[in-house]
Order: structure tokens, then sequence, then C-alpha cells
């Protein structure tokens, strides 16, 4: 029988990788088992004083290397089992940034755009009131995922602090500036993809006008993707967003797009409410046909599972940038392999946003408060230090980059789990 779980499937990624590092067969197994699950009803009271209920899941993964880390996700398609490979993923990343953390993720299954901004605050301070005992700043630190925003974290934050009775701001990350937020953060996760980006230009001499980009979603990590490589000269010929692609051989001016689509958000609502497709003068296809164009770049930044066994084969790009997590599902990885499209995968592409997450709860436990400047140069050497060690590892053993990605988390995972103990020790054998 097929497992369909996604969290199954996730830990599928896991085959190839456990092969190349030598670690105890245990790390490997602890893996497979999430630490702890939570699930919740969170009463909201809506604007015409109805009660609704909605359910709402936490997940920590693993703790070995520190405390979970993970984002919170407001989607319709929220289950548990997406939430625990989420938890997974981000497991693996943290130990691919050789981040103090262990993975965690949550989410409420809702329809956002559905709530008043009264309502969401409501519904997001009940979260934080039903989940309170399993998060805190050396337990489980959440952040902001899809749907979710700098002022929700900032509603989190307070609300949590109301719980506690203390001020404790590295409960949560992605907080606005005032709430004590990190400078660099709302750009984090797109800088991240870009530095990867640079230093494969780097590599394979690239020139950024000769080179195009298909961008799929068009929020925070596409959106700062695209002003990115923009900026750098790089061809944005297609974006999309929920509503549908568009795209524009000569390539689009970046800022006009991003005023476009943000231009269309009412001033009261904390989401774009907006549509690309209805502001901007080019040519619509459907999202399925943004990702089989033509280009030199794809880069996913919306949701999971949108290439798949499916249209693998019909994907044209060179290099996919994986900004959202998990947008390429394991049985398509073989395909893309073998037609020597080069993937940079989720756990390393897309953590420069959990990067300075990091460096916000730094900063909040510190109470040392550093410089947009500073928090860019950290996050870039960082990224291309840990970029290096992937490639190498890849280069070394002839496999995919994912393949690589996971071998490194892998073998620093390896590392703690002997450091508390494995069979090995415990049988006198260490
Ligand atoms: P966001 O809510 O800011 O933006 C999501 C975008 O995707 C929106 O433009 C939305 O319209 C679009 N979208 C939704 N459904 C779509 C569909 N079916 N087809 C095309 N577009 C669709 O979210 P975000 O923070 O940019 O996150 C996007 C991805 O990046 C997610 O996979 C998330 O897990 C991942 N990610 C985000 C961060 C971060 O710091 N924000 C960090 C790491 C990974």
């Amino acid at each position: 029988m097929t497992d369909h779980s996604a969290f199954v499937a996730a830990l599928r990624r896991l085959d190839a990788a456990a092969k190349l590092v030598d670690i105890p067969e245990e790390t490997y197994v602890r893996l497979r088992h999430p630490k702890a699950v939570l699930t919740v009803s969170v009463p909201l009271r809506r604007d015409d004083g109805s009660l609704e209920m909605f359910t709402a899941h936490r997940v920590h993964h693993n703790d070995l290397r520190g405390p979970g880390k993970g984002g919170l996700r407001y989607h319709p398609d929220v289950t548990l089992d997406e939430c625990k490979a989420l938890a997974f993923w981000m497991t693996c990343k943290c130990a691919v940034m050789d981040l103090p953390y262990g993975g965690a993720k949550g989410g409420i299954a809702v329809d956002p755009k559905s709530l008043s901004q009264l309502e969401l605050e409501r519904l997001s301070r009940g979260l934080i009131r039903r989940i309170a005992e399993f998060i805190g700043p050396q337990l489980d630190i959440p952040a902001p995922d899809v749907y979710t925003n700098e002022r929700i974290m900032g509603w989190m934050m307070d609300e949590y602090a109301h719980v506690v009775r203390r001020h404790e701001p590295a409960v949560i990350t992605g907080k606005p500036l005032g709430l004590g937020g990190s400078q660099g953060r709302s750009d984090a996760t797109a800088r991240g993809g870009y530095v990867c980006i640079a230093k494969l230009a780097e590599e394979r001499g690239w020139k950024p006008a000769e080179t195009t980009v298909a961008i799929q979603g068009f929020g925070n990590a596409g959106q700062g993707i695209a002003r990115l490589l923009a900026e750098d000269g790089y061809r944005i010929v297609a974006v999309s967003d929920s509503s549908g692609a568009i795209v524009s051989r000569d390539g689009f001016d970046v800022p006009s797009l991003i005023r476009a689509k943000n231009d269309t958000r009412k001033l009261e609502a904390v989401y774009c409410q907006g549509s690309v497709c209805d502001q901007v003068d080019a040519e619509r296809i459907s999202n399925g046909e943004l990702l089989e164009l033509d280009v030199d770049i794809l880069i996913p930044a919306a949701l999971e599972d949108v290439i798949t066994a499916d249209n693998a084969a019909e994907v044209q790009a060179r290099v996919v940038l994986e900004l959202a997590n998990g947008p390429v599902t394991s049985d398509a990885d073989d395909i893309l392999d073998q037609r020597g499209i080069t993937v940079i995968p989720d756990i390393l592409a897309n953590a420069g946003g959990v990067t300075v997450s990091y460096y916000e709860w730094v900063q909040n436990r510190s109470g040392d408060y550093w410089s947009a400047e500073d928090v860019r140069q950290r996050l870039e050497k960082r990224m291309a230090y840990q970029f290096d060690q992937v490639m190498r590892l890849a280069a070394d053993n002839q496999v995919s980059l994912r393949v690589a990605a996971y071998a490194l988390a892998l073998q620093r995972l390896g590392e703690a789990a002997e450091a508390v103990g494995t069979r090995d020790l415990f049988n006198g054998k260490d």
C-alpha cells in the first residue's frame, strides 16, 4: 500500500543521505518519530457575535541540538501530517545552517482572508493561550510562515507576555522592529536564496542580464527574491500568486510590480488582497504553465508539492531554487536529477529566514541590538559558508545538492546523538 503521508514522503529524503554518512543508526531512527504533537481547538468570537472553532497543531519534531524552531501557518489545508513534515524539515534546516535549534512547526486550519483584522487578532491571541505551555524561548520558538506576518507575531508575543506575566520577546521571532524584531528579518529568506544564486552564478559564469527567472508566489519570499535579483540585473520574466500567473518576455520592472500588487491591499487589512494579474499589463498564464516556462531559474515560493512526478518532465528551467518548503516531491527528485536540472534544496535555499530568526532570538536574549548591515553581513557569511559545504559534499560524492544537504544535516545530528550516548557507548565499545 502506498503511504500518501507528507511526513512519510519527507522522511524518504533521508534514505540516500544516510548512505553517505557514518552516524549511529539510532539518530536516523529517532528522526522518524516527532518528539511531541499538540492539537488544540481555538474558539473565535466572530464580529457578528457567533462562535466558531478552529483546529490548530504544533509539532516538536526533534530537540537534540536545541529548542524547537519553526513557523506558524494560517491556511485552510493545514493538517497535523503537514505540520509533522514541515517540522522535520526544520530539524534538518537548522542542522544544515548549524544553528543551535531543533525543528518545530504549526498552524491553524483557517482561511485568513475570510477574517476581519479584529477576528484575526482574536484568533492569534486565542492560539497563544492554547499553546502557551508548549512554546517558550528555551522550548519552542514560533515564527511567521504562509499567511502569517510580523504584525501577527507581535500580537502573539504580547499575548504570551500576558499569559506568563513577564516580558519574553525571545518566545517568537519575525516580530515588528518596535517589539524587538531584528533588522533584516523581513527579507532574510529571500536574501539567503539570493546568496545561493549569486554563488552558483559565480561558479557557472552567468551574466545576470542574460539570465531569466520565473517566480511562483509573490508574498514575503517571492517579492523579496524578485527585488534582490532584479537589482542585480536578472530578468524576472514571470510571477504568480494564488489567482494566477503573468509573463513578460522582456522582464518586469519589479518595483512597479511590487507596488501594483501591494497597492490593492485594503488599508485595514493585514493581507495583500490584490492579484498581480489584475494590475499589470502582461500575458496571463496559469500557475502550472509558469512551472514549465523555458527559463534559466525557476523559483517556487508559494506552497509544497507543486513539482511532482506528473509535471517534472515538463520543467524547462536549468536551476530550481526551492524558496518554498517542499515544492518538489520526493518522486520528482529523480526525474529532475536525470534531466540535469540543479535543485537548490529548501533546507538550504530558504534557510535565511530561520538564520535571521536566530539572530533576533540572540539579540532579544542579550538585549544588544545589531545594525541592518551587521545582520546582512552575518547572514551572507553563514549562507555562503554552508552553501560551500553542501556543494563540496555533493561534488565529492557525486550526489545531488539535496542528498548532500541532508547528509550534512545527518552528520551534525549524529554528532549530537553520539555526544549524549548511543548503543556503542552503553555497550562499553566507546
Ligand atoms: P506569504 O503568505 O507571504 O506569500 C505566499 C504567496 O504564495 C502569496 O503571494 C500567495 O498569493 C501565493 N500563493 C498561495 N497559493 C498559491 C498557489 N496555489 N499558486 C501560486 N501562488 C500561491 O508566504 P511566504 O512567507 O512568502 O512563504 C512562501 C513559502 O516560503 C512557504 O513555503 C513558506 O513555508 C516558505 N518560507 C517562508 C519563510 C519566511 O520567512 N517567510 C521562511 C522559509 C520558508
